[in-house]
C-alpha cells in the first residue's frame, strides 16, 4: 500500500502538529491518544513510512521490528500499568476501523478492561 505522507501522524513525526509525547528513541515516538479511551492511552508509532501491521510486519528491518517492541514495552512500564495489566491493540483496515494509515499500537490501560472478544 502506498504510504500518504500526509496523514496526521506522519505530521507529528516530522513537528508539524503537536502531541503530548511520552516516549521518544530512533525507532518510536509514543504520545498520548488525543481521545483517551481509558486513564491510560497511549499512541506508539514506528519513525518508519509503514500504513499499518501488514505493511510494518513485512517491510521493516528486524532492528526496526526489535526496536518498535522494545519501545512500547517500555512506554508501558514508564506509565505505571504494567503490574494493573494493560491491552495493545492494532487496527488494520477498514473492518477494524483503522483511522490514521500510518501504523500504531494503542496502549490502553489505567482501569479494568472488558474482554475483547465477547
Ligand atoms: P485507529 O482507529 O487508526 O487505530 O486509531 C487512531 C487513533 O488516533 C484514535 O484513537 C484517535 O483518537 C487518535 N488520533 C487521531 N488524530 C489524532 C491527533 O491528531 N493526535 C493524537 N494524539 N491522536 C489522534
Amino acid at each position: 500500500m502506498i504510504y500518504d505522507r500526509s496523514n496526521i501522524f506522519a505530521r507529528i513525526l516530522r513537528g508539524e502538529i503537536p502531541c503530548k509525547k511520552v516516549y521518544e528513541d530512533q525507532y518510536a515516538l509514543a504520545f498520548h491518544d488525543i481521545n483517551p479511551q481509558a486513564p491510560t492511552h497511549i499512541l506508539v508509532i514506528p519513525k518508519g513510512p509503514f500504513t499499518s501491521f501488514a505493511d510494518f510486519s513485512s517491510q521493516a528491518t528486524p532492528e526496526e521490528i526489535a526496536g518498535f517492541v522494545r519501545a512500547a514495552g517500555l512506554v508501558a512500564r514508564q506509565a505505571g500499568v504494567e503490574d494493573s495489566g494493560y491491552r495493545l491493540l492494532a487496527n488494520h483496515g477498514p473492518d477494524s476501523h483503522q483511522e490514521v494509515p500510518h501504523f500504531h499500537i494503542h496502549i490502553v490501560g489505567g482501569r479494568a478492561l472488558g474482554r475483547l472478544l465477547a
